[in-house]
């Protein structure tokens, strides 16, 4: 096993813990760990919410899920000789989850969640549709995942990190902040909101001295979105085996990681529409001085993907159009297209006896495929979703004998505003 840098111990809150990590972008959040290129090291990460979320038929927790608090990042982690204007190598070597009891009362301990989160709470692709709190809770037999709330399936997860990234410099957090703050502007009292300004409540900074503390938290990004950095970029194919290459924009590259995946489709749809889970990630470093300019690589990480995905070789997929529900035509909107493609699928899923909240469900976190299929056919964007046929116990192609009804089991927990 490499050596573990960065522990957490799952009987104690992320705050109190040895070393500290962070839950916001800022280049004066200091490196909690050292290493050189070339090191193999272990990080244990947190599941995003910290363990507010539990095993259980209620998505109270979703309903009330305290998003100001996330996300729980373990790092940062400075690599010797990284400077601004390289490219940080970092090769996912292995992750899963957390090696400790078989079932305890984190996620990611034999067990993790799928939430679709309301509207007033975060929201999700589809929140027009699914305005209210609902939850999946799903077990862990090595790499398959099943859930009681979404009974007759039963799939290989796709394990990855939901978020990884380099620390950004002043003057990046800067740009960051000064276009954010400008979208924001456009519509203040959106709910959900257009993006999250920097937020002090609920700043976690790691080791930053506390004279620092309010001037820092008053500054810093919050984790929600992808960004040059990486950051929560939410790839599923991020498995085993990826080389990832970041652009280094501080000393050290203080590279952080968290909100690991035991699976997701893409597009992580219901907002927290992965497989959420604490873990282990194992990380290899190396540097490529100079790597920015050499490749270009400046707006946003490039990646080699890891050969150790699932192997599916059937599906059925669904396609979608830049029309509205309402028959508004809109101009090339890939955006709404693969809106339009979910819903296309959770309908069909919907004939064999499942809920859409069911379906919904099953879309963020089985290891579906979205593609923008075509985005120069005017008006018409069109994208598509592909759902592996063999995560399904019943025949789920379309036949002469009309769909095999379901017993949907208990449905997933629900909770309103
Ligand atoms: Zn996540």
């Amino acid at each position: 096993m490499p050596e573990l840098v960065f522990p957490l111990d799952s009987t104690k809150p992320f705050t109190e813990q040895v070393l500290v990590g962070h839950n916001r972008w800022h280049p004066e959040i200091p490196a909690q760990v050292h290493v050189k290129p070339g090191d193999e090291f272990r990080v244990h990460c947190r599941e995003w919410f910290d363990g507010a979320i539990r095993n259980d038929d209620s998505a109270d927790d979703i309903r009330d899920a305290p998003l100001d608090a996330v996300h729980r990042l373990s790092g940062p982690i400075a690599v010797e000789g990284a400077k601004p204007g390289d490219l940080l190598v970092v090769d996912i070597l292995d992750l899963g989850p957390i090696p400790q009891e078989d079932s305890g009362p984190l996620a990611g301990q034999g067990w993790g969640y799928t939430g679709i989160f309301p509207t007033k709470n975060g929201g999700g692709f589809l929140t027009e549709q699914f305005p209210d709190a609902y939850k999946a809770v799903w077990d862990f037999s090595g790499q398959r995942a099943t859930s009681r709330h979404v009974p007759h399936v039963s799939f290989t997860g796709i394990t990855h990190p939901g978020l990884m990234g380099t620390a950004p410099s002043a003057e990046l957090l800067g740009r960051w902040n000064t276009r954010e703050a400008a979208l924001i502007a456009t519509d203040p009292e959106r709910v959900p909101p257009l993006a999250l300004p920097p937020l002090r409540k609920d700043a976690i900074l790691g080791s930053l001295a506390e004279a620092e503390y309010d001037r820092v938290a008053s500054e810093a990004a919050r984790t929600a979105p992808p960004r040059e950095n990486g950051g929560n970029q939410d790839i599923k194919n991020l498995t085993r085996g990826t080389r990832v290459f970041y652009p280094v924009f501080v000393d050290g590259a203080n590279l952080s990681v968290g909100d690991l995946h035991f699976s997701q489709g893409d597009g992580e749809i219901t907002f927290c529409g992965a497989i959420e889970m604490g873990g282990f990630i194992d990380l290899r470093v190396d540097l490529i001085k100079d790597g920015m300019s050499t490749y270009g690589v400046g707006e946003n990480a490039i990646f080699m993907p890891g050969n150790t995905d699932p192997q599916y070789s059937e599906f059925l997929a669904f396609s979608g159009t830049s029309v509205t529900l309402e028959g508004e035509q809109r101009y090339l909107d890939s955006h709404l297209a693969y809106q339009r493609a979910c819903l296309h699928a959770i309908d069909y899923l919907t004939a064999f006896g499942y809920s859409p909240e069911q379906a919904y469900l099953l879309l963020g976190a089985a290891p579906i495929e979205g593609r923008l299929s075509g985005v120069v056919d005017i008006p018409n964007a069109c994208a598509t979703v592909y759902l592996p046929t063999a995560m399904f116990e019943f025949d789920v192609r379309p036949g002469p004998g009309g769909p095999t009804r379901i017993d949907p089991g208990q449905g997933a927990p629900h909770s309103a505003f």
